[in-house]
């Protein structure tokens, strides 16, 4: 990475943050910087066809990803455990489903149902699921960290590193086509973390031979509706959907409600 790139996503991540602590008069457009510092998204190739998880019958995943359910309702290896509610390990279609959403911790409706994507930002989500064509049974969701951290605050880095590892089996059994990525922490857990998440965002990249897009957190875009930012909101709505439909594109499948091709 040049150090133009890096000073540039140094420079996003601060915006991020800045907004993300409340900031409303942050005057400089995300998307012009994320323009700056990457170069243009273009589809990738479909990943290589699935290992060992692709002998496995759907019930046979079922009952792996099951598994591992159990095993993180046991776990006690991070200071998460006492505090939460349920374990949330993340839900859906187990066999290839087209798509894998993945986010950073449980909400507090999450925490209470032992659902992933059960409260106002799953809400958002569904509805961006929906515009893509499918409902929740068609795709899986999941979280890095299973257990929601007290008081609505962020995951420590150990604690999504210490998490980190139910994901990588969950992902090995579901074996989606695509991985979609939501927020920083979603971003850099998974992919390296010393990238700048910004830098990634709407850029194609892999995890273990899957195509991956990284894009915003529904949590993020539901921000800049409790602001009254109609203008952010506006431009994060256009970069989220714009990376959804190099999602699709990357499926072979037509944007809902697109005129057809001739
Ligand atoms: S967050 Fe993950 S690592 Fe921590 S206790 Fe829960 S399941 Fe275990």
């Amino acid at each position: 990475m040049s150090d133009w790139t890096n000073i540039v996503d140094d420079l996003i991540d601060h915006v991020n943050l800045l907004k993300e602590l409340g900031g409303r008069n942050v005057e400089l457009d995300l998307a012009v910087l994320s323009a700056l510092g990457s170069t243009a998204a273009a589809p990738l190739p479909p990943g290589p066809p699935a290992g060992e998880a692709a002998a496995l019958s759907p019930e046979e995943r079922r009952k792996a990803l099951s598994e591992i359910a159990a095993r993180a309702d046991l776990c006690e290896a991070c200071p998460l455990r006492p505090t939460r509610a349920k374990s949330v390990p993340g839900q859906g279609k187990p066999d290839s489903p087209d798509v894998m959403f993945i986010g950073e911790t449980p909400e507090e409706g999450d925490d209470q149902q032992g659902l992933a994507f059960a409260g106002a930002a799953g809400a958002f989500l569904t509805k961006m699921i929906q515009a893509m064509g499918y409902t929740r049974d068609d795709v899986f969701v999941a979280n890095i960290c299973k257990c929601r951290p007290p008081g609505n605050r962020a995951p420590l880095p150990e604690e999504l590193r210490t998490c980190l590892p139910f994901l990588r089996e969950q992902i090995r059994i579901v074996r989606p086509k695509v991985i979609v990525l939501l927020g920083p922490a979603a971003i850099t857990g998974l992919l390296d973390a010393q990238a700048g998440a910004s830098r990634r965002l709407g850029q194609w990249t892999k995890y273990d031979g899957i195509p991956v897009m990284p894009t915003f957190h529904p949590s993020y875009i539901l921000r800049f509706e409790a602001f009254g930012d109609v203008k952010g909101l506006k431009a994060a709505k256009t970069q989220l959907w714009d990376a959804l439909k190099l999602v699709l594109a990357q499926l072979g499948r037509a944007v809902p409600g697109a005129p057809a091709k001739q």
